[in-house]
């Protein structure tokens, strides 16, 4: 059994301060209404231009962010490595519509993958789809609507920007992550994943797609795309459980379809730890990422590792959370032996605001976990007075 509740080796790397600074975010983030109040002041003020940026930067960015640059999150990138940690970096601009934003994401995007070639501490790199074209244009396609010439135009430019990211992935030999977006937009992002999958996962798995489990059909996509894959090409797949379970429900009652969503948490995760099974099973044809802060799939993990004799640093298994959160289970791990890395969210400031915006809106549907770094805090704060 791994110890979780080791704190000791959970805060290792943090100060006092940094206990202290997180201790009052998640506080406040613990109470929805301070939650909204706090993160609809920070939007207007910066609506506003008011110099609120220098207050961001040293409370939730600092929590959740690397730095303003690949160049900036350097002390991150080494301070989790410290532990054994690895970063992936993830430029953290949401929310973009435009050609040059596309563009943008790109380069970034390039770059991480450039940064990890030459680093023993980055195992991956990750982007977005919707970062890469605009989400009318991934909706259209998912639909199968028909598209206009500036939307056949629009589709080329995203698929060669796809394909630009997975070629210098092979070239580089690194491996890469496609997040998973909303279930309107999903179907045009499996197609395109598969496609590089196809391409250049035929010696080993370098694309990784990712699996939502509290979708109540990907149980059977995962089966399916390994009938698919056989004797074809390698699957790579980071498994979640789902980061827009609300707007899912909320999309499928106002549209009048069935939810594509479990309603229950234990369906989401009797399905997420089915698919840790499937994948275990056939881990000469799988690599996976369990992207999860959640403790009993994160030791089921671990136990399926044990059982089937498998390396505990086996290149093809990793265990990943987001910077700032579940430290319990990245340290412990990693102290362990297990593969563990940290998605690093960078970028400036205004740009990655949607982003911690939606860390501190978030908890309502991961209100366990807030309460449980709190207690965390709450006890490494207490142990360390006790010394
Ligand atoms: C490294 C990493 C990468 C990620 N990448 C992505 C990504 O690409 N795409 C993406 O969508 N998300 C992504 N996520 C977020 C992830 O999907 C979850 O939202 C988040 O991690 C919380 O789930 P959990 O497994 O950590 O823990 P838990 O706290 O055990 O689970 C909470 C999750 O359970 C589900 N849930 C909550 N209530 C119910 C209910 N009533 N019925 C059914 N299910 C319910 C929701 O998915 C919710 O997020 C990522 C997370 C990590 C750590």
């Amino acid at each position: 059994m791994i110890d979780f509740n080791n704190l000791k080796i959970a805060f290792a790397d943090k100060s006092n301060a940094d206990l202290n600074r997180a201790y009052f975010l998640f506080k406040g983030m613990n109470i929805p209404f301070v939650s909204k109040l706090l993160t609809g002041l920070s939007k207007f003020a910066l609506k506003l231009q008011l110099p609120i940026k220098p207050i961001i930067k040293a409370t939730i960015y600092k929590q959740f962010c690397g730095g303003e640059n690949i160049e900036k999150s350097q002390i991150t990138i080494d301070k989790l490595w410290e532990s054994k940690i690895g970063t992936i970096l993830d430029f953290s601009a949401e929310g973009k519509e435009s050609k040059a934003d596309f563009e943008r994401a790109l380069k970034q995007t390039l770059a991480s993958i450039e940064k990890a070639a030459i680093s023993d501490n980055i195992p991956f790199s990750v982007f977005k789809p919707t970062g890469l074209c605009k989400f009318s244009l991934l909706q259209k396609i998912n639909d199968c609507t028909s598209l206009s010439a500036v939307d056949k135009k629009e589709k080329e430019e995203y698929e060669a920007r796809v394909n630009t990211i997975c070629q210098l992935a092979q070239d580089k030999n690194v491996a890469v992550f496609i997040d998973a977006e909303e279930s309107w937009v999903q179907n045009a992002i499996d197609s395109i994943v598969e496609k590089m999958m196809v391409k250049y996962n035929t010696k080993k798995a370098l694309i990784y797609n990712t699996i939502q489990f509290y979708r109540n059909d990907r149980i059977t996509y995962l089966n399916t795309l390994l009938e698919r894959s056989e004797g074809k090409f390698f699957i790579g797949v980071k498994l979640v459980r789902g980061a827009y379970h609300e707007q899912e429900i909320e999309r499928a009652k106002i549209n009048n379809y069935p939810c594509p969503v479990h309603l229950k948490k234990s369906d989401t995760d009797r399905d997420y730890n089915q698919a840790l099974n499937i994948c275990i099973n056939n881990i000469d044809r799988i690599a996976i990422c369990a992207g999860t802060h959640n403790e009993e799939s994160s030791q089921l993990l671990a136990n399926l590792i044990n059982e089937k004799g498998i390396d505990k640093n086996d290149h093809r298994i990793y265990f990943s959370q987001l910077l700032g959160m579940s430290d319990h289970i990245s340290y412990n791990l990693s102290f362990t032996n297990y593969n563990v890395s940290k998605y690093v969210p960078y970028g400036p400031i205004k740009d990655v605001m949607p982003y911690l915006i939606r860390r501190a809106e978030e908890n309502t549907s991961i209100a366990g976990q807030m309460g449980r770094e709190l207690r965390n805090l709450v006890a490494e704060r207490q142990r360390r007075k006790n010394l």
